[in-house]
């Protein structure tokens, strides 16, 4: 089956609208939290929108803890179910829209095997950027022909391969265009895209206009090289800039169509949104953010947009329906390509911590804990950008207790490696072995930092399958 898969017909095993014990009890734990005693020096609840299959992790009363020993340290759960069902609802909202649709999941978002296997299995290519990336999603069986290929002037060795395999490459830059030329052949064209800086952007990404027509002048003498189309990807999740540029794309299209390039993919790149905690939590959350609640009094300046409101394929529907780019697609038989990463990854994974410290601190005159774990936040990426992940961690195995403010702290020798410098309120206090689940992790939390800092390990990722009843059995991921 190619990469334009339309809607599968089996039923989906994930997303649907189940309400689980410990959804609930990490609800009303939280919520009881947010009250009196602590309400000074405890942040505002952030309790994530947890799925099905997270419900039944946490509910179970042996495998968090069975892995965790097994282990011996830090690991993050993926559960490829997920990464499916995310994949199948892009489908559908392009099949809804009648539009030839094409997805490549933005690989530097998670490295595990086991989503490009995902994707390989359920119709969709994968977005690389370095040759280890490309010969990772060969080895996981994406083909050849299903590969996209961006980022910045590339290394030779990418740029060979992806004209091996028959990848699609996103130029970046007019220097690309003239090493490709040497590469390809009139009876096997590299395929490219020209990818696009917008107008009033200033990305170092992409080309100007001038560039462009420099691209399209260099190509029309080419025949070893096929303008496939045009791409972008902008920062921030904004539907209307994208529908609009994509509108943009299309009329480019059509000019280079009528130099003779068969021009028929618009590409918009990634940024689809991801809804990780309920509207009024994150509201709530904006409205009172200080410095007590945070250990040391830390500040931030900004945070994530973790309550998104239309997430995932809703974004790519919406986006379609905007002035009718649907129809537009349609009308000039040009393919929609999408590169989600994060969106992809949506609830399809989550990092478990060990606690193997605790000690009580005081703010403000009210006693609060402060954790170790056994971990660091690197495996825990939102540092990256001087920020916090914002959704609550939850404490492992759930046991009636205190509403406890907690911070936790890494297992490093610095000062400022936290993963929650805020005072999450956990609904008891944390004891040595419990654990601690930071959820929705798996679009660029889990590897994008990771580091053998202090020589501690890289911690593994484990995946989830199901087997009969509603019981789970574990691998290491194979990547
Ligand atoms: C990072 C990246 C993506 C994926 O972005 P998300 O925000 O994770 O969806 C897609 N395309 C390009 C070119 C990228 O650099």
């Amino acid at each position: 089956m190619g990469l334009e898969a339309g809607l599968r017909s089996e039923t989906p095993t994930v997303g649907g609208p189940v309400s689980v014990a410990a959804e609930d009890a990490a609800r009303s734990a939280v919520h009881n939290s947010g009250s009196t005693a602590h309400a000074c020096v405890s942040a505002a609840p952030m309790p994530a929108h947890l799925d099905p299959w997270e419900c039944r992790l946490l509910d179970d009363p042996n495998l968090l803890g069975d892995i965790a020993f097994a282990i011996g340290g830090p690991f993050h759960v993926m559960y490829p179910p997920r990464v499916a069902h995310n994949i199948r609802e892009f489908h559908a909202a392009f099949e809804k829209a009648a539009v030839r649709g094409v997805l490549y999941y933005g690989k530097k978002a998670n490295k595990a095997a086991c989503v490009t296997r995902s994707c390989a299995e359920n119709g969709a290519g994968v977005d690389v950027s370095s040759a280890d990336e490309l010969r990772a999603a060969l080895a996981h069986g994406v083909r050849g022909d299903e590969l996209m290929v961006t980022g910045p002037a590339k290394a030779d060795e990418l740029l060979w391969l992806a004209t091996r395999h028959g990848a699609l490459i996103a130029v970046d830059d007019l220097g690309e265009l003239g090493r490709l030329a040497a590469l390809g052949s009139a009876a096997a064209p590299t395929r490219v895209l020209l990818r696009v800086l917008p107008a009033a952007s200033a990305s170092r990404f992409g080309m100007t206009s001038d560039e462009i027509d420099g691209a399209l002048a260099l190509l029309g003498e080419s025949e070893s090289i096929r303008l496939e189309g045009f791409s972008f990807h902008l920062s921030g999740y904004d539907a209307v800039a994208r529908a609009e540029l994509a509108g943009e794309l299309i009329t480019r299209c059509l000019h280079a169509r009528t130099l003779g390039h068969p021009a028929t993919t618009v590409s918009i790149g990634g940024g689809f949104g991801v809804d990780y905690v309920p509207a009024d939590a994150a509201a709530e959350f904006t409205e009172r953010v200080g410095r007590q609640w945070f250990h040391s009094g830390k500040s931030f300046d900004s945070y994530y947009p973790y309550h998104f409101p239309a997430p995932g394929a809703a974004m790519l529907a919406r986006i379609l329906h905007h002035d009718d780019l649907a129809g537009r697609l349609r009308d000039n038989a040009i393919r929609l390509a999408i590169e989600p990463g994060r969106a992809l990854l949506a609830h399809a994974g989550c990092t478990v911590f060990r606690v193997q410290g605790s000690k009580t601190r005081h703010a403000h005159g009210q006693p609060y804990r402060l954790l170790t774990v056994d971990g660091s936040s690197l495996s825990l990426s939102e540092q990256w950008f001087d920020s916090e992940y914002l959704p609550d961690p939850m404490l492992w195995p759930t046991r009636p207790g205190t509403p406890t403010p907690t911070s936790v702290g890494a297992a490093t020798c610095l000062d400022s490696d936290m993963l929650s410098w805020r005072r999450v309120p956990l609904p008891r206090a944390a004891e040595l072995g419990d654990l601690l689940i930071y959820p929705n992790t798996a679009g660029y939390q889990m590897d994008s930092n990771e580091s053998a800092f202090h020589e501690l390990p890289i911690p593994p990722k484990v995946v989830l399958h199901d087997a009969s009843g509603d019981h789970f059995r574990w691998t290491r991921d194979g990547s």
